[in-house]
């Protein structure tokens, strides 16, 4: 659907304006209007200002030779200030980067607050589902936006342990993120969401308990009811619609895997293979009579040190005429690499969809995992 279009009513209630200077505002709003159109935003002329509709909300922008004139409005409360903070970090991305522009809002809506896509969940029980995996479930407010197939994955803040007041992050006046003290601030993992159910504000996350823990296998290992964390998102890409399904991934992945399975049509074929430490890490996955599971056992080896992912995409007939196929991989780096690899042999573009992810990496915290993606982006 056109999410520009989308749920806009004539009963608006709500509004903000602030105004921006800048040297040159047009060199300024060209690119946030191309750039959010590529988000689905719907762009149109009023009066000689330019009004950009996204989401239930509306932003209109007055341009003079010296300003942007920015008024959003919406609804409610959490969809204005998402619009607010969508124009104002797009500006501060566009405009120059020695002249950071300033800007100060007035009217609804205004003063720091909490980012309409943060959730704070409260443990409300843990359990050992298998030795090395806890399935924690959390008690939220308002988790629609969380519930989508094509969006499985969450960035959860994890206090640092005995931190009874974290800094959750806070949206300021100028729509952006205020600073906040290191030391009470929340450090960010990424995880799937397992269970979901919207009417009754419940949740539940698969954390694999690891060597070496950082703070989400850590969190996993001490929680316990009454616990809190953050939550913001959801992200990522799930699941496509195709005529066969291919899914590979380690203990990180299997949580979505899962999902996916227990999603398919009932008509769903395809195989999956799942690499786990021993036949007591394997659980009872919820799927069609179509899609063939695997385990894959590792044994005493270290997580992410054999190729027993790759070496199972290998075994699959990918024929030129055969059914289009949805490739989902999510694992450690090494596999990853070597799974996007061999895929590029398989994969017909005009047929087939894919998702081939890391989901962490050997050696690296999850910090360090991004900052050499980046920089191996960076390299081409
Ligand atoms: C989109 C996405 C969804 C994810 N969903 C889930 C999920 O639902 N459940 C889940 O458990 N994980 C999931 N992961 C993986 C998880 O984010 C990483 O494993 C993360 O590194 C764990 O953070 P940490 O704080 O425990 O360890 P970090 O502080 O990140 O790392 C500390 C050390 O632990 C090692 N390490 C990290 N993960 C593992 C592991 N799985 N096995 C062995 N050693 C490890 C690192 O190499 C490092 O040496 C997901 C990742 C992504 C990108």
């Amino acid at each position: 659907m056109d999410r520009g279009a989308k749920s806009l009513t004539e009963t608006i209630m709500l509004a903000t304006s602030t105004r921006i200077a800048l040297a040159n505002p047009a060199s300024v709003l060209k690119p946030l209007c191309e750039h959010l159109v590529e988000h689905e935003a719907v762009i149109t002329e009023q009066d000689g200002a330019t009004v950009i509709t996204l989401d239930g909300s509306r932003a209109r922008i007055d341009l003079s030779a010296t300003a942007l004139d920015v008024t959003v409005e919406a609804p409610d409360v959490a969809t204005l200030i998402e619009m607010k903070r969508t124009i104002a970090s797009h500006v501060v991305e566009f405009a120059p980067k020695d002249a950071a522009p300033q800007m100060r809002w007035t009217g609804d809506g205004t003063g720091p607050a909490l980012p309409p896509e943060f959730r704070i969940l409260t443990v409300t029980g843990v359990e050992r589902i298998t030795p090395h995996m806890a399935r924690i479930r959390f008690k939220g407010e308002n988790l629609a936006r969380y519930d989508h197939l094509d969006a499985l994955h969450v960035r959860l803040f994890i206090p640092p342990e005995d931190v009874s007041e974290p800094s959750w992050p806070m949206v300021g006046d100028d729509g952006l993120l205020l600073p906040s003290p290191a030391e009470t601030r929340p450090l960010v993992r990424k995880y799937t969401i397992r269970e979901i159910d919207v009417a009754a504000s419940t949740l539940a996350i698969d954390f694999v308990l690891h060597e070496d823990a950082g703070p989400g296998s850590a969190f996993a290992f001490r929680a316990q009811a009454g616990d809190r964390i953050g939550m913001a998102g959801p992200g990522g890409r799930g699941l496509k619609a195709a005529e066969r399904y291919v899914f590979l991934a380690d203990e990180t992945g299997l949580p979505a895997v899962a999902r996916m399975l227990e999603n398919l049509p009932e008509g769903a074929v395809g195989q999956a293979f799942i690499e786990v430490a021993d036949a007591r890490e394997e659980q009872a996955l919820r799927r069609p009579a179509g899609m063939a599971l695997t385990w894959l056992h590792r044994g005493a080896a270290a997580p992410g040190s054999l190729p027993l992912l790759q070496d199972a995409l290998a075994t699959i007939d990918w024929p030129a005429d055969g059914p289009s196929t949805y490739l989902w991989a999510a694992a450690e780096y090494a596999a990853f690499k070597a799974i996007r690899a061999a895929s590029r042999d398989k994969l017909r573009p005009e047929r087939d969809q894919n998702l081939v992810v890391s989901y962490w990496r050997s050696g690296a915290s999850d910090e360090e995992h991004v900052a050499a993606k980046k920089a191996e982006a960076a390299k081409g």
